[in-house]
């Protein structure tokens, strides 16, 4: 079975952009202080828990060429697992489910959820040592999977850049996932 196991915000949708807005329309004159620093965002994480459990949810944008590649990927075969850290809020994860249908239709065969921020170590666990392949924005969840042995690719984001580990690929987009898949 192939399995592309993928996270979602910043990774399938433009989490970044969503948030920018939501910031606009909330908290006007408040910004992220360094955004090429992934802990700067702490400074409005619950300005963020609270945007991840709204009907922003439910508007979110594809992230660049996510919505080109994955049907592709899912017509030769791959089955699609997401997994978000969004939290546990119905309404909010029923919007999600909804924002992905309608631009990537019948791509996602399942959508988990752990909590707000939450480690994926869990989730992934039930895919070690398979031959799935793993996407992820998030360092320390990337880094998990690596760990498992799972082949792991990194989505470029302002904030990751600085990342360096060998046992992962970084990747400005889809179509460098899908040449990667493709040479194997
Ligand atoms: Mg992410």
């Amino acid at each position: 079975m192939k399995i592309i196991l993928t996270d979602i915000d910043g990774v399938c949708l433009n989490w970044s952009k969503q948030f920018d807005k939501y910031l606009e329309y909330y908290h006007p004159g408040l910004s992220i202080k360094d955004p090429t620093e992934y802990d700067a965002y702490k400074d409005v994480e619950s300005i963020m828990k609270a945007h991840n459990h709204s009907a922003w949810m439910g508007y979110l944008e594809p992230l660049r060429d996510a919505k080109d590649i994955l049907p592709t990927l899912k017509q030769e075969g791959w089955e699609v697992h997401a997994c978000t850290a969004m939290g546990f809020d119905p309404h909010a994860i029923a919007l999600r489910k909804t924002n992905l249908d309608a631009h990537f239709p019948g791509v996602f065969d399942r959508m988990d959820t752990v909590g707000f921020g939450e480690s994926k170590e869990k989730w992934l666990e039930k895919y070690r040592g398979t031959d799935c392949i793993w996407v992820e924005d998030k360092i320390t969840n990337a880094m998990l999977g690596a760990q498992m042995g799972i082949k792991t690719f990194l989505m470029k984001q302002s904030y990751n850049g600085q990342c360096d580990d060998k046992r992962i690929v970084k990747v400005d987009n889809w179509q460098q996932i899908y040449y990667y898949i493709n040479k194997q």
